[in-house]
């Protein structure tokens, strides 16, 4: 912890450099840091976006719509009719990513963060878990391990592990509006936090509270216009009252979880889930601009984003996911962070496991999530510098 009060102004930084005492700490401090679990030194990012968008493949996010995917789910129609086709395809992954999230490749990658999961270019992210669902990805997710034995199933059951959400509202000594999630399913309120009443969470078709009429009305509406799934709202009033929220509460940490992509893909609708995660895209450039446009929050603003798991990677079999379908252990990456300046995609790194994201969100916010918790994997050791 000592590491992280040292100043980062220039001057003073030299100043003291000419002491004994701060060249041993400092030192001390390099050797620890180099362990790889030490906290980011004097870390600016005092808040924290995280974003999950589920089940998510790597196929999409770094090469955009797939034209043998698209054909092999169009039952004959001419793939050129239709209006997916005409806004997303292009010759190469490149313009294809682009043309699906303008704002991810355009902007975020290009100019704030970087992301890891490009399987083709070295790149592994991978799940710890061997089931390969929902309910045991997001665990790992937020615990920072897998329990295989205990979590095996998608049903609503507490989680049985403190959450990263939960370590942080305690570390920084939150109120329990200072957390908050919004998750399109159901079951991630037992997810999100083990001690229930923790944190702040509106999951699946919740009434959401505000003081704005029009929220009110809209919280009203997410009933009258059910999603085809029983368990899972419309992302859109998942995304709405999470906005309205951060505008009212300004949460010090705030996850948003999305999950039509993974509910539209298990329906079969590839059209669908290309544009879920077109629409992901334009929420994640609202919320990014929010917390740019704001003096408190802009360069102090931490934002990770990932998924709970892959799917099948063939035009047959990508609708699902499970633990004997090939490809479905893969995820992917992305963090920007005040301080990092890696940009766009990592390439040739050592394999990451998604049990590394709740230790390696802790050490961009400063803190140290493994001395809390031995068994969580522990924090990615090579954000900043080639491995
Ligand atoms: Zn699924």
């Amino acid at each position: 912890m000592l590491c992280g009060v040292f100043p980062q102004d220039h001057y003073l930084t030299q100043y003291l450099r000419s002491h004994a005492l701060f060249a041993l700490i400092f030192m001390l401090c390099h050797v620890s840091r180099s362990l790889g679990e030490d906290p980011v030194s004097g870390s600016r990012a005092k808040y924290l976006i995280l974003v999950t968008l589920d089940g998510v493949r790597g196929d999409e996010m770094f090469g955009g719509m797939d034209l043998e995917t698209l054909k092999a789910s169009s039952e004959g129609k001419d793939v050129r009719d239709q209006e997916v086709y005409q806004r997303f395809w292009a010759s190469t992954p490149e313009e294809r990513r682009l043309n699906l999230m303008p704002f991810f490749w355009g902007t975020l990658m290009k100019q704030h963060g970087f992301i890891l999961g490009h399987r083709q270019k070295g790149s592994i992210v991978q799940l710890r878990n061997r089931h390969r669902f929902s309910y045991p990805g997001y665990a790992e997710i937020l615990t920072g391990r897998a329990r295989d034995r205990i979590i095996k199933s998608n049903e609503k059951v507490r989680n049985p592990s403190p959450t990263l959400l939960e370590f942080l509202k305690s570390e920084w000594q939150l109120k329990f509006q200072e957390v908050a999630a919004f998750a399109s399913w159901e079951t991630m309120d037992f997810i999100v936090q083990q001690q229930k009443g923790a944190i702040y969470s509106n999951a699946g078709h919740q009434t959401y509270i505000s003081r704005d009429p029009v929220m009110r009305w809209l919280s009203k509406a997410q009933f009258q216009t059910r999603s085809p799934w029983d368990s899972v709202r419309h992302d859109y009033y998942t995304f709405t009252f999470a906005m309205d929220y951060v505008q009212h509460r300004s949460p010090r940490v705030l996850y948003l979880a999305l999950g039509e992509t993974d509910d539209w893909a298990h329906d079969g609708r590839y059209d669908r889930v290309l544009q879920a995660l077109h629409q992901s895209d334009q929420y994640l450039r609202v919320l990014w601009e929010y917390y740019q446009s704001r003096a408190e929050t802009k360069g102090r603003t931490c934002f990770v984003m990932t998924t709970d798991h892959g799917r099948g990677g063939n035009p047959y079999n990508w609708m699902h996911h499970n633990d004997k379908l090939e490809e479905s252990q893969y995820t992917w990456l992305s963090v920007a962070c005040p301080g990092l300046t890696r940009r766009g995609e990592l390439m040739e790194h050592p394999p990451v496991f998604a049990e590394q994201i709740a230790a390696t969100t802790a050490m961009l916010m400063g803190l140290n999530y493994v001395e809390k918790h031995p068994n969580a994997g522990k924090s990615i050791p090579f954000l900043n510098s080639v491995p």
